[in-house]
């Protein structure tokens, strides 16, 4: 069984007593509502380390949209008998209260990336991630941090903050999981219908047939897509090709490599 630790100062000391023991300790940080794709993660994470670590934290300062977060699933108990599988040692679930001590005065600010791609649409959003990220890391003192390709953007800002900031964690990308039609695992899935569910795999689908024709237009992926969807972007960046759309009030990624 996990030991389950709220206080960020208690996480902090629990992993701290193993370091200094010489355990090396994965960390895999979560927003909770576990599926596959996170529990990829969470077995590499296993396999990898002498300790493992799993974060539950719905994280306030990176949601754009009040509704969003107010309608963001939570299913912490699930979450835990899921987790139960896989050995996991500690699951870290802190309140955002004391993970904002002093509010969000002290924050991490990025110029570049931040502002592309999803960060276009989403103000905010990536600081409000690089500024928990960070203190989960510094908490975990992780010797290695687990993220998915699904936020691939997330994975290259979180990269390019360990190394701006010295941090002694290495990054380590984990490959997008699918469902059988195609569609990327999210905890944001569960919003949709069935109809909608089976609708959103056509994005991964057409997205791949946009690299093989060649056309990148949001115009054209708009039209692929068909009606109840509504494109809010599709570009290329680093050999992916990028896409964000609505469905049934549903915002859903996915990137695909070029
Ligand atoms: P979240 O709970 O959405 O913040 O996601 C926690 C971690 O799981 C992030 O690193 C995500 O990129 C990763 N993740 C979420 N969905 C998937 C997926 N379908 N495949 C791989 N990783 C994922």
């Amino acid at each position: 069984m996990a030991v389950v630790i709220a206080d960020p100062i208690e996480y902090r000391s629990y992993c701290l007593q193993y370091k200094e023991k010489g355990f090396s300790i994965g960390f895999v940080p979560t927003m909770g509502a576990l599926h596959k794709g996170h529990l990829e993660l969470v077995k590499r994470a296993r396999r990898e380390n002498d300790l493992c670590a799993v974060s539950i934290f719905v994280n306030p300062t990176q949601f754009d949209d009040q509704k969003d977060l107010n309608e963001y699933p939570d299913h912490f108990d699930d979450d835990l008998k899921k987790l139960e599988s896989f050995d996991i040692d500690c699951v870290f679930a802190p309140y955002p209260s004391a993970m904002y001590p002093r509010d969000y005065n002290f924050r991490v600010t990025e110029s570049q990336l931040s502002k592309k791609l999803c960060g276009q649409y989403r103000i905010g959003h990536f600081d409000g991630v690089l500024s928990v990220v960070l203190k989960l890391l510094n908490l975990s003192q992780a010797d290695r941090a687990y993220f998915g390709e699904k936020d691939y953007q997330q994975y290259l800002l979180i990269k390019d903050m360990v190394e701006a900031f010295f941090l002694n964690t290495e990054i380590v990308p984990v490959g997008i999981i699918r469902e059988e039609s195609g569609l990327a695992m999210s905890s944001r899935n569960q919003r949709l219908s069935t109809n909608g569910l089976t609708k959103a795999a056509r994005l991964y689908f057409h997205l791949n047939e946009s690299v093989r024709n060649n056309s990148s237009a949001k115009e054209v992926i708009q039209n692929l897509l068909g009606e109840g969807f509504e494109v809010q972007y599709v570009e290329d960046f680093e050999n992916r090709r990028f896409a964000a759309v609505f469905l049934e009030g549903v915002r859903l990624i996915d990137n695909v490599s070029l």
